[in-house]
């Protein structure tokens, strides 16, 4: 956490407001009108003012006042500094819409028209650079709506899919257009991993508090990954007030998950519940034609000269994501790059060899478990999809469940639908079976590592 920057303006906006209800207009209108957040170091506030003379006598009027509200508020001692200069609102009538950053006390002018980028978004996260495909219309347009008029409509929202198809990409790209197009709303982008350290961080060093007036006074909250909760109940319990309160405040919230929330094996009711309130939209692997127009912009914008038949061959083979195209592609310039050659497609067929053929979970397949495992045990795929439950079969049978639950991402409603029809509990209790067999049985784990092996080898032949 040590290499955050500073941002109080919740904090300072607070403190206004809730002068201006305790001072009569004229002199709210008077001294605080003529102030302005202009940044913040950790421990110090950097307030704008016109003139010295209107710095000694705030300072002298108002100073306990504002930093005593300012402690109640943030939780810490927040000390005020001043900065002397023209006040950017006195050739702006509309609020700025960012808070530049702290330049120190020394009066520096700040930029005016470059409104800069917001510390936790990438820049390159945007709307127009992200290619629509029929994989991704549908999120993608929620979280254009969402960006246009944040709190009104989708809300709470929630994308999810699997690894590189563009989760990370278009939440950020809520935020980025958010911070662009609106004043003063407060953003917060943060990793579900960060948000539960950052939370553990602030049980552990008392200030907790803190952590709450963050997450509070946000406008847009944006959570990314939200998998990541599973098991962790604090955090859990935190998030769930979070979102209460945000939501009764009709603040926009956005989640990223890599699996439909249903499919989250740790989380509590009450919070799944939440997190399926709103708008629940998915991201699919993209299609060839979505493939080649991400790939075709990528070259574009990075002005490279690469022949078709590559761009088709990268396409054809790459099919997981959108992250192993961008991969594929990287590889193929950094090459052309160091041996200082063009790219051919020879070249590139012999470069992305690996590739092409690296092991990829997301082709294991039912089909390919069940002939893998009926297989080994001398079965048929059928038999283990059958009804008999002589110990001959039962046993491969719930092997082969196991074996889907641990490296596939298959619901055990699915899972038991694919073996003759079994209901799901059939499937957590088979897989339990196994857990258990093998804590006593020393032989077991080799032999599911040898199939499971064996299945990511299968998978990857076709
Ligand atoms: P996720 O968060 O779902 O794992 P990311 O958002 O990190 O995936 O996407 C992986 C990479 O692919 C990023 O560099 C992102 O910019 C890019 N990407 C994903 N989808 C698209 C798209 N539709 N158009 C352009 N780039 C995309
Ligand atoms: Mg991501």
């Amino acid at each position: 956490m040590s290499n955050e920057s500073w941002d109080y303006t919740v904090f300072w906006n607070e403190t206004m407001s809730q002068i201006r209800n305790e001072l009569s207009d004229q002199e709210y209108t008077m001294w605080f009108n003529r102030m302005e957040y202009a940044g913040a170091s950790e421990t110090e506030i950097i307030i704008r003012v016109p003139s010295s003379f209107y710095r000694d006598q705030v300072k002298q009027r108002y100073l306990a006042m504002i930093e005593e509200k300012l402690l109640e508020l943030s939780g810490t001692h927040l000390k005020l500094d001043f900065t002397i200069s023209k006040m950017v609102s006195d050739d702006q009538k509309t609020p700025r819409r960012h808070t530049p950053n702290a330049t120190g006390s020394d009066g520096a002018p700040l930029p005016r028209q470059k409104k800069g980028s917001h510390q936790n978004l990438k820049d390159e996260y945007t709307f127009d650079n992200f290619v629509i495909g029929t994989n991704n219309s549908f999120a993608a347009n929620a979280a254009m709506a969402i960006a246009k008029n944040p709190g009104t409509g989708y809300n709470p929202c929630l994308i999810y899919g699997g690894v590189g198809l563009g989760k990370t990409h278009l939440i950020q790209s809520i935020g980025n257009q958010v911070f662009q197009e609106f004043d003063n709303l407060k953003i917060v982008y943060v990793t579900m991993e960060s948000f539960t350290n950052e939370f553990i961080q602030s049980i552990r060093e008392k200030k907790t508090h803190l952590f709450k007036n963050k997450y509070r006074y946000a406008d847009v909250l944006l959570i990314d990954d939200i998998h990541f909760l599973q098991k962790k109940t604090e955090t859990q319990e935190e998030l769930f007030h979070t979102f209460n309160a945000l939501y009764d405040a009709n603040k926009q919230m956005v989640f990223t998950c890599d699996r439909p929330v249903s499919e989250l094996k740790e989380l509590t009711d009450r919070l799944r519940s939440r997190f399926e309130r709103g708008l629940n939209v998915d991201l699919q692997p993209p299609s060839f034609e979505t493939r080649y127009a991400i790939l075709k912009k990528k070259i574009e914008r990075a002005k490279l000269d690469i022949p078709e038949a590559v761009i088709e061959l990268v396409c054809n083979n790459v099919t997981t994501n959108v992250r192993d195209l961008e991969a594929a592609l990287t590889k193929l310039i950094a090459y052309a790059d160091l041996v200082n050659k063009n790219i051919t497609l020879e070249i590139a067929q012999q470069q992305l060899k690996d590739f092409f053929s690296s092991p990829k979970q997301n082709n294991v397949t039912m089909d390919i478990i069940q002939r893998v495992v009926a297989d080994y045990f001398n079965l048929s795929a059928n038999d283990l999809k059958g009804k008999k439950r002589t110990k001959v079969i039962a046993f491969p049978r719930q092997l082969a469940m196991y074996v889907t639950r641990e490296i596939t991402e298959f619901s055990t409603t699915e899972v038991g639908l694919e073996f003759g029809g079994r209901d799901h509990t059939t499937v957590m209790h088979a897989y339990q079976r196994i857990e258990n067999r093998m804590r006593t049985d020393p032989t077991l784990d080799p032999t599911v590592q040898f199939l499971i092996r064996t299945i990511k080898e299968q998978s990857t032949k076709n």
